[in-house]
């Protein structure tokens, strides 16, 4: 059932084209899908590429890429955003830094298993300073005051599903999180 985020449009800015196996998606298999869940903006990406672009009628399609960091060796190549992902074992107040160089949007699922902080302090006002919003990741979750001190710092939360397939999606979509007009990337088209 459909639920209405007061502060925006439902969206879902983490949509996976790629999966962990063979098997690929394009924007239109997940169409039906989005319509059912009333998602008006999807974003579509891949990680470590630049899916290829293709229009939704009726929704803002946006194309990004989920870039490991720090960096396996692929180049980040024009995308509307970028998400990272934070490579296992590494510390996010460490990665910082790489976000920041390789001008990050979006940091994915900060509560991905395999990534930890150090100091979260530090990590939010680096975040708000370079304007990287943090992610809530539907499939990865996390506690309720990361998100509540990110929001007090100027941090911007974005919504992801994570989904690797249409039947993945979610549209739980927690109070905190930024309408997608205010985020810098989509503001001029929304
Ligand atoms: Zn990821
Ligand atoms: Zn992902």
């Amino acid at each position: 059932m459909p639920n209405s985020n007061s502060r925006g449009r439902i969206y879902d800015l983490h949509i996976h084209l790629d999966t962990h196996s063979p098997v690929r998606f394009s924007p239109s298999d997940y169409y039906v899908a989005l319509l059912e869940f009333g998602i008006a903006a999807a974003g579509f990406v891949m990680h470590d590429a630049v899916p290829a672009y293709e229009p939704l009628e009726g929704i803002a399609a946006y194309f990004g890429i989920e870039c490991t960091i720090p960096r396996t060796g692929a180049r980040r190549r024009k995308a509307d955003y970028s998400l990272a992902h934070a490579a296992r074992g590494h510390d996010l107040a460490d990665l910082v830094g790489d976000m920041v160089r390789e001008r990050i949007d979006i940091l994915a699922h900060p509560f991905a298993p395999g990534t930890l902080c150090s100091d979260w302090d530090y990590l939010l006002d680096m975040m708000s300073e370079h304007t990287i919003a943090i992610e809530y990741n539907a499939s990865y979750g996390g506690p309720d005051w990361i998100y509540e001190r990110a929001d007090a710092n100027g941090v911007q939360i974005t919504f992801g599903s994570d989904a690797h397939a249409p039947d993945q999606l979610s549209i739980d979509m927690p109070p905190f999180v930024t309408p997608l007009s205010e985020l810098p990337f989509a503001a001029h088209s929304v």
